[in-house]
This record gives C-alpha cells, sequence and structure tokens, in this order.
C-alpha cells in the first residue's frame, strides 16, 4: 500500500498503518499507544508526522466529530459516514443512505468538484440508551 502511494517504506509508517487498521476511529494517543507495544520507543512527534503523511497521501482517513480528537481509519475513499453517541463517543461506521456514495451528488454543486462528504449522525449507542439498573447503594 505505501509503495502504491510513493511514500517510502518505514518501520513506523507501517506500524501506524497496521495500528490504525486494526484500532479503527483510533485517536492519536491510542495509536501511540499499539505502536509502542509494536516498536518499542517512538516520540510523539514522530507519530504525528506518519499520521499526517500517511492521511496526506490518502492511505488514512481524519475525522474529528464535534467535541472529540482527531480520530483516525484506514477505510477511506468510499466516503461512508459515521454514528457517533452523544453520551460516551463511542463512534460506528454507516454506509451511505443508498446505492455507492450518492452523497456526492450534491442537489447543487456550484460548479465544485466534489469529493468528500462529511455526514455524521448523532445519537446514543445501545448501552448508553439502555437504562442502567439503579444501584444498590442508592436504593
Ligand atoms: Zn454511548
Ligand atoms: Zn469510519
Amino acid at each position: 500500500m505505501l509503495r502504491g502511494v510513493a511514500l517510502r517504506v518505514t518501520r513506523p509508517r507501517v506500524a501506524v498503518l497496521s495500528a490504525v487498521h486494526n484500532h479503527p476511529h483510533a485517536d492519536t494517543d491510542s495509536i501511540i499507544g499499539v505502536v509502542r507495544n509494536d516498536l518499542g520507543e517512538v516520540s510523539h512527534q514522530a507519530v504525528y508526522d506518519v499520521l499526517r503523511a500517511l492521511t496526506t497521501a490518502g492511505l488514512l482517513r481524519r475525522i474529528q466529530p464535534l467535541g472529540s480528537v482527531a480520530r483516525y481509519e484506514a477505510r477511506v475513499r468510499d466516503n461512508h459516514h459515521h454514528i457517533v453517541c452523544r453520551s460516551c463517543g463511542v463512534i460506528a461506521d454507516v454506509d451511505c443512505a443508498v446505492g455507492t456514495a450518492p452523497c456526492l451528488t450534491a442537489s447543487v454543486d456550484h460548479g465544485f468538484v466534489i469529493d468528500e462528504a462529511e455526514v455524521i449522525y448523532w445519537g446514543l449507542c445501545p448501552d448508553c440508551s439502555t437504562p442502567q439498573p439503579v444501584p444498590e447503594y442508592m436504593l
């Protein structure tokens, strides 16, 4: 994958790419944790730089829902959407509502060549929308 976009294959790049692949929607700190498990000591700055390079090259997609830190995923170019829990912040993927990326066909394009539509659904995840039993000490 790295060779395909003319990026030099380095150990940090491979490690970051596989970390994001295995942990979709991970934030930078969790990615740093996974990469360090893999490679040992790697600086924050090195991981930030790799994340930026891979995102610019189109191998990673960066999303940042309101109120969240930046998160990364390896599922790119399909313009899928995200659903975010207002309560705990968990994120899930949502395919386009109809067919293949129809959301890129805006009703009025104003002459723009559109390559991305950012749709975020907000709500409560199953864990947060299920009423929790009252803890015993509160009874
Ligand atoms: Zn939740
Ligand atoms: Zn996603």
